[in-house]
């Protein structure tokens, strides 16, 4: 592949998330991107998938640096299972590295080298110049990326979306996409996410004016959940509870983390005395309270499913609360979500979300934005990335209205090798891709899954919960009935089993009818008392599978 430029998706271009993108020329490699995805709800024991990068380790002595365009975790979430094995430079703005860099920690990386870069930086990194240059998505800090290679300009424009009044005031720079247009482009690489909508996306500012709204006509206590790297969606939050003089409760590990890194580095403003601790809460009246949180995707462990569900210790739903939910519904999330809703409903909160307000605007360009970029760029190739396959056959029919012609377009799939020499770009072939899956901190393939479990099965054993619960009422038809097996020695296992029995039980009688009723809820919770219990009492961790029969 000598003289010759290859593209290389490695993820982000079947789906949305797991995105990186291998630019590699003669002994130069460059990674834009290591991000994950999280699985499917019935992925038992996966936490969340990355891209196989057996090709990056293939090449390891060509890989020079990972260059970042943002802090969501669909391109920062691979990053410590990359580094684990290659220790390589990582370039990013502040805030992406500010949010990586808490990540690193938790998995003993804080070694690695992570360069802080500003935009219009030009960095030189082998035989790539990258040049950062700002853009405008639901994170703050984001950058699409000007890459000069012996081959030719090639554009990537990150996750963005053309918000004329963003929280920050940090516009996006159009001047220098027109500059790389007006250069000549060889190639772009532009984001598909919502290549299926009509117009133009709302800017963020418009979710404020839906905040207003809502805390205008307000007077019990406003509970806002969004996700935690949302900082812009945080700052509104904060900003309209200060105009209404309220105080604001942060609650939930992740957002209390992103919330201190923003501010360290200052891009989150909190005005002294209006971040109070969850246990303020009690010493608030009810009109002078918001609580930001996560959970906006019907998660089982959340702070807001716990809270939907009577299990929050601090925070119990009484007549009178607002619950906003602030974020999209993810495909796939909808049921969970939904359930999350009725709970809260249920229990006399009023709860606004995505289809019933404008409390939440997306983060990517649609139509009308992206034909813009287009026409900014006017590459000779174009390649849709970030995005399922119709998204990016949409963002493919966007290009060829804008005169691209057919065969200059590349809807790659990950592994697929674009070829450019001379000026010419082709497919050349593929390279090892795929997914591998992460369960906790460690990593591997399908096959690896399922030799782990095999693993945990010889030393721990496998304990199982049987529960049939009538569908309606929510009562207990029969169980919990405990099975193990390679768990614990025959002699000793009555007497254990019929400990765990009474501790479920304990646990059953404790809950209320309404999450006896959602076998998923139900499921998670015995499975994480169970755990808890096993592992302080006896240091086991066998695999727990409760099976919840519905009659
Ligand atoms: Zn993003
Ligand atoms: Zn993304």
């Amino acid at each position: 592949m000598e003289n010759a430029l290859s593209v290389i998706p490695l993820g982000g271009v079947e789906e949305i998330g797991l995105n990186m993108t291998v630019l590699e020329f003669g002994n130069d490699i460059i990674v834009i991107d290591a991000g994950l995805m999280f699985p499917e709800e019935d992925t038992l024991g996966v936490d969340f998938i990355i891209p196989d990068f057996s090709y990056l380790m293939n090449n390891r002595e060509k890989v020079r640096a990972i260059v970042l365009t943002h802090g969501h975790e669909d391109h920062t979430g691979a990053l410590p299972f990359l580094l684990k094995e290659l220790a390589v430079p990582v370039y990013g703005t502040p805030l992406t590295l500010g949010l990586v860099k808490e990540k690193l920690r938790e998995h003993n990386l804080e070694d690695s080298e992570l360069v802080p870069v500003m935009p219009r930086d030009v960095v030189h990194i082998g035989a790539f110049s990258v040049e950062f240059v700002r853009v405008t998505h639901s994170i703050v800090d984001g950058v699409g990326l000007g890459i000069e290679t012996p081959g030719g300009l090639i554009v990537h424009t990150g996750d963005f979306k053309l918000d004329p009044t963003p929280v920050d005031g940090q516009l996006m720079d159009f001047h220098k996409f027109t500059e790389y247009g007006e250069k000549g482009t060889l190639l772009l690489m532009s984001d598909s996410t919502n290549a299926e909508k009509g117009g133009f996306t709302f800017s963020e500012k418009e979710v404020r004016r839906a905040f207003e709204d809502i805390f205008s006509k307000t007077s019990g206590r406003i509970i806002i959940a969004t996700f935690a790297s949302n900082i812009h969606r945080i700052q509104q939050a904060i900003d309209v509870a200060v105009k209404f003089g309220r105080k604001v409760i942060l609650c939930g590990k992740s957002i209390v983390s992103n919330a201190q890194i923003a501010l360290s580095l200052g891009y989150l403003r909190i005005p002294g005395e209006t971040w109070l601790k969850l246990e303020d809460l009690k010493k608030l009246e009810d009109n002078k309270v918001v609580i930001i949180t996560t959970g906006s995707q019907g998660e089982p462990m959340s702070v807001l499913s716990r809270i939907a569900t009577d299990e929050h210790k601090h925070i119990k739903i009484k007549d009178g609360d607002t619950v906003i939910l602030s974020a999209k519904m993810i495909p796939g999330n909808e049921r969970s979500i939904g359930k999350i809703i009725n709970h809260l409903f249920r229990r006399g909160a009023n709860v606004i979300y995505e289809k019933v307000s404008e409390v939440h605007v997306s983060g990517h360009a649609s139509k009308e934005e992206l034909k813009l970029m287009l026409n900014l760029i006017r590459p000779k190739y174009f390649m849709p990335v970030h995005g399922e396959y119709r998204h990016l056959v949409y963002h493919s029919i966007l290009a060829r209205k804008q005169d691209i012609p057919k065969e200059n377009i590349f809807i790659l799939k990950n592994g697929d090798v674009l070829e450019i020499r001379d000026g010419e770009a082709r497919r050349n072939g593929s390279v090892n891709s795929g997914r591998m899956f992460i369960d906790g901190k460690g990593v591997g393939d399908v096959e690896e899954m399922v030799l782990r479990d095999r693993l945990r099965l010889a030393h721990d054993g496998i304990v199982l919960i049987l529960l049939a619960i009538e569908k309606l009422s929510g009562s207990i038809v029969s169980g919990p009935e405990v099975i193990s097996r390679g768990f614990v020695f025959e002699d000793a296992s009555q007497e254990i089993i019929s400990s765990v029995k009474d501790l479920l039980s304990n646990t059953i009688k404790g809950l209320d009818k309404e999450l006896l009723s959602d076998s998923s809820l139900l499921k998670a919770k015995l499975r994480s008392t169970l755990k808890k219990y096993l592992r302080d009492k006896m240091d086991r961790r066998p695999m727990i599978m409760p099976i919840i029969i519905e009659v």
